[in-house]
């Protein structure tokens, strides 16, 4: 295409990129190319859950509510926050936004029932349990350097960036997917959890980042065979988000929610079913909130409707 048609944006490369990725193959766990929290451990999606049910019941338990979630991976997260949520009595339908008929499959072996959707805007008329993790890092960014946005060329059989300097990044998929998942909760109630890697203020820089195989690698190399991402800018999201109708929450750190919401007591009482794997819960428990692992990098933000309340951990 290039060779054709001449350079084209850092952001169309990381779209054609991602969309070729992610269509064909299951990206995670020890065989794949990255681990996320879910994979991680059950008390993840179990938290989230909580978090949802409890949020939904404040809310007035309303029995058209769905549980939703954007790009599902496997369906493991969704798989232990249904848990929980069927636990305290919610019982509406299961919507994924995926593209990928992979992981499709993957998901529907887990989760019975569930329906799919292509993108966003397919989501039904009804009050979202919305949760995305690791979906934002995975929409395209574009890279300014001065008012020129960064290019991407072909030289010899590589491709190469036409142009460098200090970087600053913007998304305007990112933003539009934000504001329509504000809409969505403006015009029929509800909540939504965003998960991700990034930053809590903006700022300048290049976070292009390619994995493979467990190992950063040349973010240009290997063109749709290995994951591109690039760290979200929580401000701009939450700028984006804030349409007016709906409220959105300050942005926490991972571990700081997980802990907030009681990780460490449902460690223990997971050690306490299972002794022999107490170690396990334990090192999942530090991987997932220690400051040196997980985290601090990752952060929480929730957008929520007037018309629920604010979900429980984002209280400064
Ligand atoms: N949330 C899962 C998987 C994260 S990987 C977890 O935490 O384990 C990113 C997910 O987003 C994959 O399911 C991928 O197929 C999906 N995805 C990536 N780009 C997408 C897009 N533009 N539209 C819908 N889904 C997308």
């Amino acid at each position: 295409m290039i060779r054709a048609g001449g350079p084209i944006s850092v952001e169309r490369t990381m779209a054609l990129s991602n969309a070729h990725y992610y269509a064909t193959r299951d990206p995670l766990g020890a065989a794949g190319d990255f681990t996320t929290a879910p994979e991680i451990s059950q008390m993840f999606g179990e938290i989230v859950g909580a978090a949802l049910a409890d949020c939904w019941l404040r809310a007035g338990a309303q029995l058209d509510a769905v549980y939703a979630e954007l790009g599902p991976g496997r369906g493991t997260l969704a798989a232990d926050a249904l848990r929980v949520l069927r636990k305290a009595g919610f019982a509406g339908e299961v919507h994924f936004v995926e593209t990928s008929p992979v992981l499709r499959a993957q998901q529907a072996e887990r989760i019975q029932g569930a329906r799919w959707h292509e993108t966003l805007s397919d989501l039904p008329d009804a009050p979202l349990l919305l949760v995305a993790n690791e979906f934002f890092d995975a929409l395209p960014v574009r890279q300014w350097i001065g008012d020129e946005e960064r290019r991407v060329t072909v030289e010899g059989d590589a491709l190469v960036f036409t142009t460098d300097g200090p970087i600053r990044e913007d998304s305007p998929a990112r933003e539009q997917a934000v504001q329509m998942i504000a809409s969505h909760l403006a015009a029929f109630g509800g909540v939504a959890l965003v998960i991700d890697y990034g930053h809590a203020r903006s700022g300048e820089g290049d976070t292009l980042q390619a994995v493979h195989a467990h190992r950063y690698a040349d973010a240009l190399a290997e063109p749709g065979e290995q994951d591109l991402t690039a760290h979200v800018d929580f401000e701009a999201l939450g700028k984006a988000a804030s349409i007016g109708e709906v409220e959105v929450t300050r942005v926490v750190s991972q571990g700081e929610w997980l802990e907030r919401l009681g990780i460490a007591a449902r460690a223990e009482s997971l050690a306490d079913v299972h002794p022999e794997r107490a170690e396990d819960f334990a090192a999942a428990r530090k991987r997932l909130s220690a400051a040196d692992a997980m985290g601090r990098l990752f952060k929480v933000m929730a957008v929520h409707s007037r018309s629920w309340p604010a979900p429980a951990g984002f209280d400064p």
